[in-house]
C-alpha cells in the first residue's frame, strides 16, 4: 500500500524533506513553469509512513486504501509518472544553515501577503535577529489565497496555517490596510528598511484586444473570481445570469474554477466560503450551459490534469467535449498530457444525462470580435470551418493575470512584470536592497506552492548582498515607522486584528451552518477588527 497525491497538491515540496525514503518527485517542487502540475509518489517505494499525509499543508495526500472514489484515478497517475521518470535520488539544496544575525542589521519590509508574500516572511523571520514588516493594502491578509482560491477548494485555503508561526513572531509585524505607494513610498520604505521585496502579485487582467471588448456583459474573470470571493474592490460588480449560456474564453484553471462555481448545486456552494452576495445572486441564476473556449488543441490546454479529472465528478453537471477535436490515440512524450486526453476520450464517449447543466469544451476556437448593439449578445469566433457566432449575454475572459507597474521600480511593459534576476531588481544595473517574489516578478504562472522555491531563490539573493555588504546602512527603526504611518493617518490593522475580523467571519459562519461569511466593505473590517 501507498500513499497518493491527489488535485488539489499546491506543489511547494514541503512533504519532499520528510519522506524518510526519498520516494516524492519532482523534488524541487516546481518554479519552473514547464515542470510537473502537481508531485507524485512512487508506490513501489512508499513505506507507508504517512511522513508526507502528516507535512502536507492542504490535505491532498491520501492512503491508497482512503482514496475518495472520484479520487482513485490518481493512483494510476502518480505510478504512470514513475513509469516515465523512474526514481532516481535526489539532488536536493543543502538546507540554509544561517541561525542568527546581529540584531538590527537587517530590516526587511515586504510588500503583499499572499502566498508569495508568506513563503519569502515565513523564511526569513525563521533567522533569528531579522525584523519584518509586511504591508498589505486590504485590512485581511493572504491575497489569492482568500481571494483567489475557489470556494469549493477549502482544503487549498487552509495552507495558511503554516504561516501564522511567522505572523505571531515578536520580530515580525503586520501592517494591514497600508498601501504602499500611496501611505508610504518606496523611498520611505527604503529609509526604514535594510531590503524591501514586492510581492504584489499580477493586480490586472490581460486584453483580449478585439472588437467590443468595452460592451456591457463583458468582464475579466479576475472580476467574477474577486465578486465570488468577496474581495472588496469587486463586490459591487453585476455579472448577467438571466440567459441560459455563459461563454469563458481561455482554457487554463481560472476558467474551470469560474464554470463550476456558475454550475454548482447551491447547496454545495454555500457550504463553502462563497461570498454571500455571489450565494444570492446564483440562487435565480437562469445560466445551464458553460462554454470553455480554446484558441489551441487539447493537447495544448491550461488547466491542469487534476482539475480536468475533477469536474466530471460535479453533481448534476455533464462535460461534453466533442471526439472530432481528439488526436487519434492518447499517448503524448508528456504524462499529464496523456492523462487530460484520456480523460477528453471518456467525456466524449459518456452519454449526457437530460437534465444535467453542461461544461462545453471547444477547441481551436478563436475569439474574433464581442458582437452586441448595448451589450454583449454573442461571441464570433473562427475555427478550421470559418467564423461562427456564439449567443451569449456573458462573456468572461480568463486569458491572465498581468502585473501593474509599481512606483520607483523598473517596469517590463510586454511581460508585466518587474525586471529582475532570480528575484533581485535590475535597471540595468542590479538596484540596490530591492526584490521582488511571486507574480510580479516570474509572471502569472504557477499554483500556490510554487511561491515557496520562488521566495527562497529572491531571499537567497538577499543574504548574497547582505553577506557582500551591499546593505548595510544606517535605517530608522519601527518607532518611526510606527509614527510615520501614525503622522498619514492610517488605521493600520496587526495580526490581532486580523484575528479579530478573522473570529467575527467564522462566528457569523457558524450561524450560517457556513466555514465563514466574508464581511465585503473595509468599513465592516476595519469595525470587526477594532473590535478585537
Ligand atoms: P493560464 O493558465 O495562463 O491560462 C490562460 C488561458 O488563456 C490559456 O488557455 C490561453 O491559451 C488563453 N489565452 C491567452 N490569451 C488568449 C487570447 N488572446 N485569446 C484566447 N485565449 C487566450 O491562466 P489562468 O487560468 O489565469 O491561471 C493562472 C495560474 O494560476 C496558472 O498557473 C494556474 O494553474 C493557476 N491556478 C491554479 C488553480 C488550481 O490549481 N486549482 C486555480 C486557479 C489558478 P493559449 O495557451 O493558447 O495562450
Amino acid at each position: 500500500m501507498a500513499y497518493v497525491i491527489t488535485q488539489n497538491c499546491c506543489k511547494d515540496a514541503s512533504c519532499v524533506p520528510v519522506c524518510p525514503v526519498d520516494c516524492i518527485r519532482p523534488a524541487e517542487g516546481g518554479l519552473d513553469s514547464a515542470s510537473a502540475e502537481m508531485l507524485y509518489i512512487d508506490p513501489d517505494s512508499c513505506i507507508d509512513c504517512g511522513a508526507c499525509f502528516e507535512e502536507c499543508p492542504v490535505g491532498a495526500i491520501h492512503y491508497e486504501e482512503d482514496l475518495p472514489s472520484e479520487m482513485r484515478r490518481f493512483k494510476e497517475l502518480n505510478a504512470a509518472y514513475f513509469e516515465r521518470h523512474p526514481l532516481e535520488p535526489a539532488t536536493l539544496p543543502a538546507p540554509a544553515s544561517r541561525a542568527r544575525v546581529e540584531a538590527g542589521s537587517l530590516r526587511v519590509a515586504i510588500v503583499g501577503s499572499g502566498p508569495a508574500a508568506c513563503y519569502a516572511a515565513a523564511e526569513l523571520i525563521d533567522v533569528d535577529g531579522v525584523e519584518v514588516n509586511l504591508f498589505e493594502r486590504l485590512p485581511t491578509p493572504f491575497g489569492l489565497i482568500r481571494a483567489g482560491v475557489a470556494p469549493d477548494h477549502q482544503h487549498t485555503k487552509s495552507v495558511v496555517d503554516i504561516f501564522e508561526r511567522a505572523f505571531i513572531n515578536p520580530r515580525f509585524a503586520s501592517h494591514f490596510n497600508v498601501e504602499v505607494g500611496r501611505t508610504i513610498n518606496h523611498d520611505e520604505l527604503l529609509a526604514h528598511h535594510h531590503a524591501v521585496i514586492y510581492a504584489v502579485g499580477a493586480a490586472t487582467s490581460r486584453r483580449l484586444g478585439i472588437d467590443g471588448e468595452d460592451l456591457i456583459g463583458h468582464h475579466a474573470a479576475a472580476e467574477f473570481v474577486g465578486w465570488y470571493n468577496g474581495h472588496p474592490d469587486h463586490a459591487a460588480h453585476q455579472f448577467d445570469l438571466s440567459a441560459e449560456r455563459a461563454v469563458i474564453v481561455g482554457n487554463g484553471n481560472v476558467a474551470l474554477d469560474v464554470a463550476r462555481v456558475l454550475l454548482m448545486d447551491r447547496d454545495a456552494l454555500a457550504a463553502t466560503d462563497i461570498a454571500q452576495h455571489t450565494l444570492d445572486a446564483l440562487a435565480d441564476s437562469a445560466i445551464r450551459e458553460v462554454v470553455i473556449l480554446a484558441r489551441r488543441g487539447i493537447a495544448d490546454a491550461a488547466f491542469s490534469a487534476g482539475e480536468f479529472l475533477a469536474l466530471g465528478h460535479l453533481d448534476g453537471v455533464d462535460v461534453i467535449v466533442d471526439a472530432h477535436d481528439l488526436p487519434a490515440d492518447d499517448d503524448h512524450d508528456d504524462i499529464e498530457t496523456s492523462f487530460k486526453l484520456a480523460i477528453a476520450r471518456e467525456y466524449s464517449q459518456r452519454i449526457p444525462t437530460p437534465g444535467n447543466k453542461r461544461v462545453v469544451f471547444r477547441f481551436g476556437a478563436t475569439p474574433v470580435a464581442i458582437r452586441g448593439t448595448d451589450r454583449a449578445e454573442g461571441l464570433e469566433v473562427r475555427g478550421d470551418s470559418g467564423t461562427e457566432m456564439i449567443e451569449t449575454s456573458l462573456i468572461l475572459r480568463s486569458i491572465g493575470y498581468r502585473g501593474l507597474p509599481i512606483q520607483g521600480l523598473p517596469y517590463d511593459e510586454d511581460s508585466g512584470t518587474v525586471p529582475n534576476e532570480s528575484g533581485r531588481v535590475v535597471d540595468g544595473a542590479p538596484v540596490r536592497g530591492t526584490y521582488v517574489t511571486g507574480w510580479i516578478k516570474r509572471g502569472p504562472r504557477g499554483v500556490i506552492g510554487t511561491n515557496r522555491l520562488c521566495a527562497e531563490q529572491t531571499v537567497a539573493q538577499l543574504w548574497a548582498d547582505f553577506d557582500a555588504g551591499l546593505l548595510t546602512r544606517d535605517v530608522a527603526g519601527r518607532e518611526s515607522l510606527d509614527a510615520l504611518l501614525a503622522a498619514r493617518g492610517a488605521q493600520a490593522v496587526g495580526w490581532s486584528g486580523w484575528r479579530a475580523i478573522d473570529g467575527a467571519e467564522r462566528d457569523r459562519g457558524v450561524q450560517a451552518a457556513r466555514p465563514r461569511v466574508k464581511f465585503v466593505s473595509i468599513e465592516e473590517m476595519l469595525s470587526a477588527g477594532r473590535r478585537g
